[in-house]
């Protein structure tokens, strides 16, 4: 008799954030992503919940990218006993290298405001994992290729291709044994990336066939703008600043959308679309992705590559500085005209970007440009909607710039480009899993698979544990 095969849902259920996912083939377990749970309190708490099994009991665990809600539970599973390899490929290793101890940073950053606000039940409030862990958990990394398969263990051989989301963004096929039969498959679409965005290389399509998908949804129910209508409004948004002589003010998350803002900023201004202004990058954490970016061009699409081949960099415009230091952050207030300032975090929750936003936004002359998703009740949301002032640091701060915003530049495919990469499969897989999305996203693409693809489909629940065959 055959070893049970099954999956159980412990997390991007039913929700974008804390994407885990255990496959069992008898005893031997693989956790394909270890996401944390961010966002509204309810979700946090999920990540204080025990594992359903001892962390010491699973054997292998896969990283599709290095997004924190794929990754960041990885050195709380560490702390509590896990002692086996953590696979992911050579980019997404080094992206969890920076992520990884900040995000440690942050928790005990809100260990400790629970504990001076009094509002924790524990006391003292502890964080979830501390920098120990984190560099505990970055000694367990081993990096793959892509389309290399790796045997893990005697059960499970796991293959990553490129999902094109950010720098070693992956799809990760799984194949599980079974005796006198061929193994199982299985795809994990990980995050899907855009087609035909640019620096990193499209979603793969090459693959064909599956008995089981799980397939995120984040944007399951929505279209971007065309990309290159994104960019046009981009360069008009650019042109406008500098020729109020303002300020153009970005908010951006730091891996992935600041690299794709300079890829684009250094091939307008060599297209003349744009005039050549100085750029700003002011985070420590966008300057140590885009090294890693500089780094991997093994990631790269063909244009990229050609830059690269023709000695250009295709992430450096002209006249970019990356600022590292607070004393370099705050001597930006000197800079009066046109300019871009490029800074964290994406929706004004903290970071640098809020000095430059106090600075920055009473003035006429000066644009404040949005291009990610703002989440509600953020203050990015708030702006966005129109506000007249904004709450930052205790301090009221008037609106008078220009508010500008792109949702072309999305890191995520859309629901017609997740469509296009499931219309690979050739055969309907046995079960599509919709997962990694809000309820209204999974049950739009659920919709669509099941009347356009005619493939089954199912949003699991979070916890729900189902057998394969
Ligand atoms: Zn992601």
């Amino acid at each position: 008799m055959s070893a049970r095969i099954s999956i159980r849902f412990l997390g991007g259920a039913g929700t974008v954030t804390g994407s885990k996912f255990l496959l069992a083939a008898g005893r031997e377990t693989l956790l394909v992503d270890c996401g944390l749970f961010q966002g509204q309190k309810e979700l946090r708490l999920l990540n204080w919940q025990p594992f359903p099994l001892r962390e010491s009991e699973i054997d292998h665990v896969a990283i599709t990218h290095g997004h924190i809600d794929h990754c960041g539970y990885l050195p709380r599973l560490v702390k509590n006993g896990y002692r086996g390899a953590i696979w992911a490929t050579s980019a997404t290793c080094d992206l969890m290298k920076i992520l990884l101890p900040d995000s440690a940073h942050l928790q005990a950053e809100q260990a400790e405001d629970a504990n001076r606000k009094g509002f924790s039940k524990h006391k003292p409030a502890l964080p979830l994992y501390d920098l120990n862990d984190a560099k505990e958990t970055l000694r367990h990394l081993r990096t793959v290729k892509y389309r290399q398969p790796q045997r893990l263990g005697k059960a499970f051989t796991a293959t990553w291709h490129p999902a094109g989301h950010i720098l070693g963004s992956s799809v990760l096929a799984v194949g599980v044994e079974r005796p006198g039969d061929k193994p199982l498959k299985l795809l994990f679409s990980g995050d899907l990336g855009r087609y035909n965005a640019p620096i990193l290389v499209d979603p793969e399509d090459e693959l064909t066939r599956a008995d089981y998908v799980l397939v995120e949804s984040t944007y399951g129910d929505r279209l971007h703008e065309p990309f290159e209508q994104s960019v046009e409004r981009f360069a008009g948004i650019v042109r406008g600043s500098a020729e109020r002589g303002g300020v153009l003010l970005i908010p951006a998350f730091a891996i992935g959308r600041t690299q794709t803002l300079l890829y684009l900023l250094r091939e307008l201004e060599e297209q003349k679309r744009i005039p050549s202004l100085p750029i700003y990058v002011d985070s420590p954490m966008a300057a140590a992705a885009s090294e890693q970016y500089r780094r991997h061009s093994e990631d790269y699409d063909e244009e990229t590559l050609e830059v690269k081949r023709e000695g250009g960099t295709p992430m450096l415009p002209r006249n970019v500085r990356f600022c590292s230091t607070r004393e370099e952050s705050k001597a930006l207030n000197k800079v009066h005209s046109r300019a871009i300032i490029i800074s964290a975090s994406g929706m004004m929750t903290g970071g640098r970007i809020l000095h430059h936003a106090i600075h920055r936004l009473p003035k006429p002359e000066n644009t404040i440009l949005f291009c990610g998703f703002q989440a509600a009740g953020t203050r990015g949301r708030r702006i966005l909607d129109g506000e007249d002032e904004v709450k930052i640091h205790g301090a009221l701060v008037p609106i008078r710039a220009h508010r500008e915003m792109l949702d072309g530049f999305s890191a995520h495919a859309d629901a017609s480009e997740i469509m296009r990469w499931l219309a690979n499969l050739k055969t309907p897989p046995k079960q599509t899993f919709i997962v990694h999305g809000e309820p209204e996203s999974s049950s739009a693409l659920a919709d669509r698979v099941s009347r356009e693809l005619g493939f089954a489909s199912r949003i699991p629940k979070m916890g729900e544990e189902i057998e394969l065959s």
